[in-house]
């Protein structure tokens, strides 16, 4: 089956058109500015960029403009639109409603547009893109695959806030987790890459990169995971904040004489490790290069951020009684050196120790601990979009 995976923000919408018999992506790329002026980013399988700009003015000719790439005679990888036998969609928040993927029908639809007050910047926009691609190819099936389905097996005693009880009951406050689709998809290859046993696993999955989660899984089902009712909650994050004591929210509010939207959006855009370096950057990278040229600041936001990562393994590796494996995902956790090495620094006392030779690869599986560590860390690229062919592909076979 051909695959097109689609993940529709506001103003960009991501795409990969996937084969799922070899599992490869036949075409990836990108539309931005939707709704500004309009850029397309395509590239097919082993051939060169192609960089279209045109008006989008919205996401269905957005995703029109990805067909035409798609069946293009130069750097098409398909000859008719009908090849394309089913489209999986990133959809945001589930909510409670949501403990797995779906096939998308009304009904559905009514229901994630239900839990859209929980994400509302992310729901409307990722229906925007299943209703243009219901449009644009009628009677192809569209699949939704939930950012926090993965971690609705957590226990009341994780994901309950201290709050009023009723908050929860009326309103749904409660945590809720993200990033499941790479939490689930890293997981399950660690069990295997391992030979761990499924039921008797204790898995804690770092997915670092510039929104980053950790989680910790026990024989498969998540028991608990650092995001909360929205992405901010948890680990110090590329520009987001992460676990703050609240009153800091009023206390900003008062003293720089802003509004509660002004101070979300400081929260939201501009701290975690870029606000930490005085602006430097919210990219591990520039950060890595201005510590090396001795910028304190930026020094210290890669230390900040490490030592969060690391208090939530403790925290973790107690909430499992234990653990068999740290998994390092995504961006940062894939690439980048210095931050595991900070991180694993931390767990000396029981025994965890890095191959310093092992850990010097970016971006390919490999177990990065010693022999004789006590634990098995290892480094596994995550493949959100795959997983979500997969997820596709196995609902429309049924
Ligand atoms: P997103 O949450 O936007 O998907 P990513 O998972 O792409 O983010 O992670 C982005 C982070 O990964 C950036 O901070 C970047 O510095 C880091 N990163 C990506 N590639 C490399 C690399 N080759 N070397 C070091 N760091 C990298």
């Amino acid at each position: 089956m051909k695959v097109l995976v689609i993940n529709c923000g506001s103003s960009s919408l991501k795409y990969q058109l996937i084969d799922s018999e070899t599992e490869k992506a036949l075409a990836v790329g990108l539309c931005e500015r939707i709704g500004i002026d309009g850029r397309l980013n395509h590239t097919p399988a082993g051939g060169e960029k192609v960089v279209i700009e045109s008006d989008m003015p919205d996401h269905e000719v957005a995703i029109r403009m990805v067909i035409d790439a798609l069946v293009n005679k130069d750097y098409g990888v398909i000859g008719d639109l009908k090849e394309i036998d089913a489209v999986g969609h990133r959809l945001v928040h589930g909510g409670e409603k949501f403990t797995s993927s779906v096939i998308i029908d009304d009904e559905v639809i009514a229901g994630v547009e239900e839990v859209s007050p929980l994400a509302p910047l992310h729901n409307p926009a990722n229906l925007i893109g299943v209703r243009a691609c219901q449009n644009i190819m009628p009677g192809v099936p569209n699949v939704g695959v939930f950012d926090t389905a993965f971690h609705q097996t957590m226990e009341p005693v994780a994901f309950m806030y201290g709050l009023p009880y009723e908050y929860y009951e009326k309103y749904k406050v409660r945590r809720y987790g993200f990033h499941g689709t790479s939490h689930s998809y890293v997981s399950k290859r660690a069990l295997e890459l391992l030979s761990l046993n499924p039921d008797n696993s204790k898995i804690i999955v770092c997915h670092l990169g510039n929104g980053s989660s950790i989680s910790a899984i026990k024989n498969g089902k998540v028991i608990d995971t650092s995001m909360g009712m929205t992405p901010m909650e948890g680990l110090v994050m590329g520009t987001r904040c992460g676990d703050i004591d609240p009153t800091i929210v009023e206390y900003l509010a008062h003293t720089l004489d802003k509004s509660l939207e002004d101070v979300m959006t400081i929260l939201n855009k501009e701290s975690g490790v870029y606000g930490l370096s005085g602006g430097v950057s919210s990219d591990f990278r520039d950060l890595d290069a201005a510590s090396n040229e001795g910028n304190e600041k930026a020094k210290l936001a890669v230390e900040v951020f490490s030592y969060r990562a690391a208090k939530y393994i403790g925290a973790y590796i107690a909430a499992l009684d234990g653990v068999d494996a740290i998994v390092f995902t995504a961006g940062l956790g894939e690439n980048n050196i210095v931050v595991r090495d900070q991180i694993i620094s931390h767990f000396g006392y029981m025994g965890i120790e890095l191959d310093k030779e092992a850990n010097q690869i970016r971006g390919e599986e490999r177990v990065i601990s010693t022999l004789d560590s006590k634990v098995t860390v290892v480094v596994i690229p995550t493949n959100e979009e795959l997983a979500i062919a997969r997820e596709t592909v196995a609902l429309v076979q049924g």
